[in-house]
């Protein structure tokens, strides 16, 4: 037989459905939540101007939210808001007992300091795990939200059956939306962590030289075709967080790639995932289950 006939194609790992499955399962606890004590979970998800990303990230975001029986509110700002006004309006829904998560959708127009916006929520209802109390949490282990990235790519590939315990993962980005958590995560003296983990950046030397020994590779770069087949290892596990805008359909729908050159890594990685319906959907799907947790502690009905 000849050599490229031997040749493996990667298992695809498809986040639509792996999120879909985790949707039913989440469908249970919502209803039980509702039948025993009677806690309907509540989200709102602020949206300042109309981004096109933005505004297609939180339609996705409240399509799930309703699909699952939350009370979900879509609040809407004129991209012009000042910070004080955008901070008023969260400690406003700090204080409402039907809300337990607060989604401030990001990036935000200039004049606003993401931070100060950020820091408002209050870490009970941060479903996003960006205030510094969850990220200081996540570092000392201590986690009770997970960042909604990170932890959709955690069950992954705990659900893919990825053996974490003592893998050469290498992480490429270090954004403290993604990078960053995703390396504390799996990099805890824990069950389903436990990896060796390297983070790699602009500032990397050989970056391929780092790429290429990852068992697991991890790429939030943000650029298309950062990652390429000679940058990664026979058999490894590729998860791409990328999503890049590169075009339109004559429709008017967004053309999606990621960061890794799907069609020539697929060829050499042992498992990967897709974008789109990769990552996407199952970061959505840990926010929902982000609320359903901020649903329990708003009601005492879980222990931190
Ligand atoms: P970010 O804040 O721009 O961070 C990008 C990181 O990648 C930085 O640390 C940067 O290094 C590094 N980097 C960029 N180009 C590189 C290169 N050629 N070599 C080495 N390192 C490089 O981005 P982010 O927020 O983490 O997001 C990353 C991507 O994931 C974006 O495409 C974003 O849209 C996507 N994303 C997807 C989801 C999802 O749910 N699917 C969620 C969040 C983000 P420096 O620090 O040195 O600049």
């Amino acid at each position: 037989m000849k050599k490229e006939e031997l040749k493996m194609t990667a298992k695809i790992i498809n986040g639509t459905e792996m999120a879909g499955a985790i949707s039913e399962e989440l469908k249970e606890e919502v209803k039980s939540l509702k039948e025993r004590h009677g806690i309907i979970p509540g989200l709102v998800t602020i949206l300042v101007g109309d981004d096109p990303a933005s505004v297609s990230y939180v339609k996705g975001k409240q399509t799930n939210a309703k699909d699952l029986g939350f009370y979900s509110v879509q609040d809407n700002q004129p991209a012009d808001i000042s910070e004080e006004q955008l901070v008023s309006l969260i400690n406003k829904y700090n204080r409402d007992p039907l809300i337990h998560g607060i989604l401030v959708q990001l990036p935000l127009p200039e004049q606003i300091n993401e931070n100060r916006v950020i820091y408002a929520i209050a870490p009970d209802k941060d479903v996003d795990a960006l205030h510094p109390v969850n990220a200081g949490r996540l570092m000392i282990g201590e986690a009770y939200y997970y960042p909604c990235t990170p932890y959709g790519i955690h069950q992954m590939l705990i659900r893919s059956g990825v053996n974490l315990d003592g893998a050469e993962v290498v992480v490429l980005g270090r954004s403290n939306l993604v990078g960053k958590p995703i390396s504390m995560m799996l990099i805890q003296k824990q069950s389903k962590a436990n990896a060796t983990v390297t983070m790699c950046h602009t500032g990397t030397k050989n970056l391929a030289e780092h790429t290429r020994r990852a068992d697991i590779l991890i790429v939030a770069a943000g650029r298309p075709k950062t990652v390429t087949a000679d940058m990664v290892k026979e058999g490894s596990v590729i998860i791409d967080v990328g999503v890049n805008r590169i075009g339109m359909t004559p429709q008017g729908k967004a053309i999606l790639c990621g960061d890794v050159d799907f069609e020539t890594v697929k060829e050499k990685a042992g498992l990967i995932t897709p974008v789109p319906g990769g990552v996407g959907p199952m970061t959505r799907m840990m926010l929902m289950l982000n609320v359903i947790k901020a649903a329990k502690v708003n009601a005492g009905k879980n222990s931190r």
